[in-house]
């Protein structure tokens, strides 16, 4: 019993994710909030579409 591990908390992107219409499929379902605060983008899920709030 020798090392111990020592965990790091990894912050990867942080991938919110709301509720929202699609303007490119005009479809209501899950879509990720990307990129910084201030200059955030959407991605749908079900088209991967990247679009402006
Ligand atoms: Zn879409």
């Amino acid at each position: 019993m020798g090392r111990r591990k020592t965990q790091k908390i990894i912050r990867t992107t942080q991938r919110n994710s709301t509720i929202g219409r699609c303007p490119h499929c005009r479809t209501i379902g899950k879509i990720f909030l990307l990129g910084k605060p201030g200059q955030e983008r959407c991605k749908c899920d079900k088209c991967r579409a990247e679009f402006d709030i």
